[in-house]
């Protein structure tokens, strides 16, 4: 990595509504590992008015919300679904935690409103019966270590032909009923987990930075960090929950 430094610019998406249980704890770790790498991160947050320019982006992340707050978003998001999808279906890397995964989707029902949501992924979503909460340990069948995180939804996602993130190891996943969580999808990474994410797992941050670099330079290997004590605070779930 000689030369003119590597850049990736991240846009985050509405995190004055969309940012549950420190979503934006993935923003800081994305930009810090990549940063101990040597690779220059621009992060820039979006309010609702503002207009996105998705060619300047290299990661989309969405955070987690309210019910209501996704209502708020939904409407905007209508405005922006052509070039989102543009922006996915070309490959572009987007990272949704949550709400963020449900509102990727084709709708989240709920009891008397339904959230129109992007169709960036041909999954849906109707509230159930209680929430799904509580710590989840996933295994993943592009990342040797499981993957940790904590999940709070009344949504329960259906996601057809997808391929999911991860199997269930505990928890509750996407509906709780079939064992899948999450969806992997071209660059989308679209999951339940909060914790932030990114912090616990941070094989998934590495694999989320190396697939935008990859998009934006062609073929690149993350030089190692020392992640002792994050997969030792990730063994320690693995081992407490699965
Ligand atoms: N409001 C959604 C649900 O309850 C998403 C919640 C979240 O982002 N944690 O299913």
């Amino acid at each position: 990595m000689s030369g003119t430094p590597m850049r990736l610019t991240i846009g985050h998406l509405y995190p004055e509504l969309l940012n549950l249980y420190g979503d934006r704890g993935n923003i800081t770790a994305l930009s810090r590992r990549a940063a101990w790498r040597g690779i220059d991160v621009t992060a820039i947050e979006y309010r609702l008015s503002d207009e996105i320019d998705f060619s300047a982006l290299d990661i989309v992340f969405v955070g987690g919300g309210s019910d209501r707050e996704q209502l708020l978003v939904c409407k905007r998001l209508g405005e922006i679904k052509a070039r989102f999808q543009e922006y996915a279906d070309g490959g572009g890397v987007v990272a949704a935690i949550c709400g963020g995964y449900q509102l990727l989707g084709r709708y989240y029902k709920l009891k008397n409103e339904t959230v129109e949501g992007l169709s960036v992924l041909d999954v849906f979503t109707e509230s159930g019966e209680g929430r799904l909460i509580g710590d989840v340990v996933i295994q993943t069948d592009f990342l040797e270590q499981p993957v940790v995180g904590f999940e709070n939804h009344g949504g329960r996602t259906y996601i057809g032909s997808h391929a999911p993130l991860g199997k269930v190891v505990s928890g509750g996943g996407n509906n709780g009923t079939d064992g899948a969580e999450g969806v992997r999808y071209k660059n989308i990474i679209a999951t339940y987990l909060h914790g932030p994410l990114f912090p616990k797992n941070p094989h998934l941050c590495d694999y989320v930075l190396t697939k935008a670099l990859e998009k934006k330079y062609g073929a690149v290997t993350l030089s190692p960090l020392n992640d002792d004590a994050e997969f030792a605070a990730n063994r320690f779930i693995v081992n407490r929950f699965a």
